[in-house]
């Protein structure tokens, strides 16, 4: 379906769980080289990569620390020659705490990984993209990228934060060939999920509620919407933060 994601590098961070697993795998069956960044040095993403027929490696990196990044975009160029597209996928929820009694430890981890991570990503890879002359980036936001949600500032000021890097780096690249999108997941159902909802059933019927839809999303529906974002079908889209979330920012 997205021929001009065959035999092109994809790196897709935090490809080892969730959202980022299943984009990986998608990745894979379109053709695509796909590099797993991961802090999780799990095989299963890779291996499932390899069956889908796609080439692969796996990179231990933490997004936030600037020289492993380096070690990443380095080490996928000379793995597979160039890097053409990126998902800046990696993200952790923190702790939920209402501002006044949230932390400073939870304040840092959480934009180190969810903000920081993604511009320390995008720097890398645009620099390599420029001398490409082409590229397309997607970062995954979140629906508390668009409105509030109480109780985990420090995320939704983070996804926020997403989508202005996102806007702003769409802008100064879009005559270099370089477009560079978000996508804003409403709930999906993943291990962050999980763990947010502590598995607990009357909660997760909640989340379930929050959706107009009706139910929690998948993984693959929002892999469905990055692959689109990367691939040359929407050539004529940067800049944009789409929602893929059952409905729950129309309410
Ligand atoms: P998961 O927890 O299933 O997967 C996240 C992956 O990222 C894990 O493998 C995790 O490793 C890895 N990771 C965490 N921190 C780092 C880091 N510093 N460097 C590299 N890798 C890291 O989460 P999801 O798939 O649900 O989430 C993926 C993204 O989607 C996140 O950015 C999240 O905010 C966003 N999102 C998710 C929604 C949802 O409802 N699930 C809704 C909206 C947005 P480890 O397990 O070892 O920590």
């Amino acid at each position: 379906m997205y021929e001009s994601l065959k035999n092109k590098t994809v790196l897709v961070t935090g490809g080892n769980s969730g959202i980022g697993h299943a984009t990986a795998i998608s990745l894979g069956k379109a053709g695509a080289n796909v590099v797993i960044a991961d802090l999780s040095e799990s095989k299963e993403t890779e291996e499932l990569v390899k069956k889908s027929g796609g080439k692969t490696i796996f990179i231990s990196c933490d997004v936030s620390n600037d020289q492993q990044v380096m070690n990443l975009i380095n080490k996928s160029i000379a793995t597979f020659g160039k890097l053409d597209y990126a998902f800046n996928n990696a993200g952790i929820e923190g702790l939920s705490a209402p501002t006044h009694e949230s932390t400073q430890n939870n304040w840092d981890k959480v934009i180190n990984t969810n903000l920081k991570g993604v511009w320390l990503c995008m720097q890398y890879e645009i620099e390599h993209m420029l001398k490409n002359g082409k590229g397309a980036i997607v970062n995954n936001s979140s629906v508390a990228g668009l409105v509030g949600f109480a109780n985990i500032a420090p995320y939704v000021a983070s996804k926020h934060g997403v989508i202005g890097l996102t806007k702003t780096a769409a802008l100064e690249y879009a005559q270099e060939g370089i477009r560079v999108n978000a996508v804003c997941p409403g709930v999906i159902k993943t291990a962050m999920i999980d763990r947010f909802t502590g598995n607990d059933e009357k909660v997760l019927k909640e989340f379930e509620n929050m959706e107009p839809i009706g139910r929690l999303g998948l993984p693959q529906e929002i892999a469905d919407a990055v692959l689109w974002l990367l691939s040359d079908q929407s050539s004529f889209v940067t800049g944009h933060a789409l929602a893929v979330d059952g409905g729950f920012v129309a309410k």
